[in-house]
């Protein structure tokens, strides 16, 4: 008889988490024999022909690889896992539940420069005893008291670095011969003697006596004590949901529980993490994307060690480990940036309140406009619904006014009705905010004698005009072009800009209200930190000037002299073909309105549409952002869309639009193959072009599944991604899953 067929390798393996697209995890050896390593370390393997830094999952005592075909790991990089055991079970939940592979969950859930092989913590230099000094060696330093004495201290704190022995009194000459007899040798040790945070006192004596509706609100979550429980607080702005989101801190803080504090944007609004510093005089960490990744670093390390209080932080800082953890904040918790569109694609608000149910703490959403799906979850009472109706500290809600301009001719985007009130408020001495969605100078170049329209290349999308510098742009790829004097297509000098952003209003109102500052506030004018702090500080001296900008400008400043707040077109969100664009248009509308009367001065909201009678916007206008909250969720029930389905985006990306959409096409057949198999609820839509069928030279198609219900929806993803990831794709292909999308792009 042949000898069996070997059945693969006996003996300690470890289960490896590999960053990459591949759906699975790999088999090593350790890297000395039956080396125990815990689960979560950070170890650095061979993988093709890279060396990566990639995460221990779990052990077994067989592979079915051959003992030849398997690597050991190269190095073990801590001592530890690196995400405590919570937070790694949340990440694995994070990775079936978006079904993204487990090795770039993790690596995206690591601080940047921990995806590379340095430690940890930081590293010293350590001595100790030699474990095979024997003891006729030892008597020979029967003449040395002092080396003897030192070696013994060594001996008894297992280590000592050079500070600790000199502390202890020795010399540096002792340690030096006792290293040279090879009595001692060096060693590296962690640097990890950070302290934990002291509790602060519970009563805090800057905290503002709470008014009824904001007492309710503490009330309820105070009543609730530590343990899990999603708080919406579905508060207007100024109503006072900070002030609570502080009082509620301080009673964890007291309690030496860490706070963690996410919210759209810090870097531009310094004044959010000012308020926490001044109340609060407890170590705060601030982790956003404009830091270094040695400041990010050390932010996080101090977080993990638990010696910061208070973690304030965009979207991925709701992965920072936190040994203390008391409570979670998501403040304005309907903000598109909390969604990360690419890559690792989740919901930091959602995985929130799932990091708050596996760490069973309590965790407050708060918005103006809370999106459709957390008042949904109120209305289902999965979350608990606070309100605040009234503006805190005295201030008066602002008036709104439709200005409709379907009969008017306009002066660069304006009515003469909006251009007068504008100059009202300016004359009185005070501030007025213009608002329009649109960077650059005009959206379009055209030729007005063959009509010729200026496209990015490589993203089928118009190209912006900018005046400064003056040149053509792409909003979607970043690409830049010399702006041309002649149209390229008749050679005529016929073009022409259509349509207004911010550059173009700027060089209106500054020729219009000569007399007083234009501040424009965009993406392109806020790229230097300094020139957009310069910028906010003229804004709170609180001379008259007109403040410019975009959506930037909804994001929680504080602009106590603006009384006017104009909105220069509402109207691309009424109809927008996303599902999700009344919704939005009302979040923008409110949010930006809300900048409007913030101090003792009552405000006024002006908007400007040519579709006056809209219901949308009546609704929003006459009756408030609730109403009209109400009503769409309504028509989403009967649509059965979102919150009342689930939706999950399949995409893909190749160099023809052919080969995207063959690629989904051969996906599809296997959905409809295990839909019909398993006899599920769910729907297809596609493949077709994405809406923007091309962006930075690629070719997009995307296919479309909807299910009632998530469960559903869930198996039949765990199946489906098993096998298409079985399909082996030609070079430059690429498909990903959004589950969950906020955008159909
Ligand atoms: P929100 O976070 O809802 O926009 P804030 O907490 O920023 O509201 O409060 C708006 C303003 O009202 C702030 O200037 C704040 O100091 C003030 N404020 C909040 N609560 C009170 C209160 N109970 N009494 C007096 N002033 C308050
Ligand atoms: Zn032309
Ligand atoms: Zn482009």
């Amino acid at each position: 008889m042949p000898a069996s067929i070997s059945s693969g390798y006996r003996g300690l393996v470890y289960k490896v988490a590999v960053p990459s697209p591949l759906r699975r995890v790999f088999d090593y050896l350790p890297p000395e024999p039956n080396q125990s390593i815990a689960t979560g370390t950070r170890v650095q393997v061979q993988f093709g022909r890279r060396k990566v830094v990639a995460y221990v999952l779990d052990k077994a005592s067989n592979s079915e690889l051959e003992l030849h075909k398997l690597k050991p790991i190269y190095a073990v990089l801590d001592s530890e896992a690196i995400f405590p055991t919570k937070l790694f079970s949340l990440l694995q939940w994070c990775a079936k539940y978006y079904h993204h592979p487990l090795g770039e969950v993790l690596s995206a859930a690591s601080p940047g420069k921990l995806r590379s092989s340095i430690p940890l913590y930081p590293q010293e230099i350590v001595y100790r005893a030699n474990s095979n000094i024997d003891q006729s060696e030892l008597n020979s330093l029967s003449r040395a008291p002092r080396q003897r004495a030192l070696l013994k201290f060594i001996k008894k704190n297992s280590s000592a670095s050079r500070d600790e022995i000199e502390l202890a009194g020795f010399s540096a000459a002792i340690v030096k011969s006792l290293e040279e007899k090879k009595f001692v040798e060096r060693a590296e040790r962690n640097l990890n003697s950070l302290e934990l945070f002291s509790p602060l006192n519970s009563v805090n004596p800057s905290s503002l006596e709470l008014n009824s509706q904001q007492q309710q609100a503490f009330d309820a979550i105070k009543l609730n004590g530590d343990k899990f429980n999603c708080f919406l607080i579905d508060g207007v702005t100024g109503s006072g949901k900070t002030e609570i989101y502080m009082q509620v801190m301080q009673q964890h803080l007291s309690e030496g529980r860490q706070c963690l504090v996410l919210v759209p944007e810090i870097g531009l609004t310094p004044q959010t993490v000012n308020r926490f510093s001044k109340r609060f005089d407890c170590p705060i960490a601030v982790l956003h994307s404009n830091l270094t990744d040695n400041e990010r670093l050390d932010a996080w390390r101090r977080a993990r060690a638990g010696s910061v209080a208070i973690i304030i932080g965009t979207r991925s800082a709701i992965f920072t480990p936190l040994p203390n953890l008391g409570l979670i904040i998501v403040d304005e918790e309907h903000d598109g940036s909390f969604k990360q569109q690419d890559g690792f694609k989740y919901s930091a608000r959602d995985v929130a309140v799932m990091r708050g149910r596996e760490e069973n703490v309590p965790i407050i959403l708060g918005s103006a406009t809370p999106s459709l799906e957390s008042l949904q979850n109120a209305e289902s009472k999965k979350f608990s619904y606070l309100t605040l109706s009234e503006r805190a500290g005295g201030a008066i809600k602002s008036k709104t006014t439709i200005v409709d301009t379907s009969n008017e001719i306009l002066d660069s985007g304006f009515s003469e009705k909006l251009l007068f009130k504008i100059d009202q408020h300016l004359t009185v001495g005070n501030q007025v905010l213009v608002f329009i969605n649109r960077r650059g100078f005009a959206p379009i170049l055209s030729c007005t004698n063959c009509g010729w329209i200026a496209e990015c290349e490589d993203c089928v999308s118009q190209m912006s005009v900018h005046a400064k510098p003056p040149s053509l742009r792409c909003h979607h790829c970043g690409i830049a072009k010399q702006l041309p004097i002649l149209c390229p297509t008749c050679h005529e000098e016929g073009l022409t800009t259509i349509g207004a952003g911010t550059q173009r209003l700027e060089n209106f109102l500054e020729q219009r209200f000569s007399t007083f500052p234009v501040i424009r506030i965009d993406r392109d004018s806020t790229r230097s930190k300094n020139k957009l702090t310069s910028m906010l500080n003229q804004i709170q001296i609180g001379k008259p000037c007109i403040l410019l900008g975009t959506q930037i400008l909804t994001k929680g400043h504080h602009f106590p002299a603006i009384t006017l707040v104009a909105i220069v077109d509402a109207d691309a969100g009424l109809f927008s073909p996303d599902f999700r664009g009344q919704e939005f248009m009302a979040q923008t509308v409110v949010q930006v309105s809300g900048r409007a009367g913030r101090a003792k001065k009552s405000g006024e909201v002006v908007i400007q549409t040519r579709h006056s009678t809209h219901k949308a916007l009546i609704q929003l206008t006459q009756k408030n952002y609730k109403e009209l909250a109400m009503y769409l969720l309504e028509e989403r029930k009967a649509a059965s869309m979102p919150p009342f389905a689930q939706l999950v985006l399949l995409k893909a990306e190749g160099n023809t639009l052919n080969e995207s959409i063959n690629l989904l096409q051969r996906m599809n057949k296997v959905s409809i193959k295990l839909i019909r198999e398993s006899n599920s609820n769910i729907r297809t839509v596609g493949p077709v072009p994405a809406p923007m069928e091309k962006k930075a030279g690629r070719y997009r198609a995307q296919l479309l599944f909807k299910a009632e219900n998530k469960n559903t929806m869930q198996q039949f993803l765990t199946q489906f991604v098993y096998q298409i990831d079985q399909i082996k794709l030609s070079r430059n292909l690429r498909w990903s899953l959004d589950v969950d999308p906020r955008e159909m792009i």
